[in-house]
C-alpha cells in the first residue's frame, strides 16, 4: 500500500508491540523496512508486503 509518510505514522505495524501487547504505529523512515517511492513527495510503503507498484492482478 502506497501511503504518505504522514499517514503511515497512523497505521499499525504488524510486527511492533508495546510491553503490554498493544499494537504500535509504523515507524516510517526509522524502520529498516520502510521504502521511499518519492522522497520529495514523502510517499512510500512498508517493504514487508512487497513493492505495491510491481503487483499485478
Ligand atoms: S515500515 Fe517498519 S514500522 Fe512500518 S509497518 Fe513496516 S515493519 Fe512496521
Amino acid at each position: 500500500m502506497l501511503v504518505s509518510a504522514t499517514d503511515a505514522k497512523f497505521l499499525f505495524c504488524p510486527l511492533l508491540k508495546t510491553h503490554d501487547d498493544k499494537m504500535k504505529m509504523c515507524q516510517v523512515s526509522m524502520c529498516m523496512m520502510w521504502r521511499w517511492t518519492d522522497e520529495a513527495k514523502e510517499l512510500g510503503y512498508c517493504g514487508l508486503a512487497g513493492n505495491p507498484l510491481q503487483m499485478t492482478k
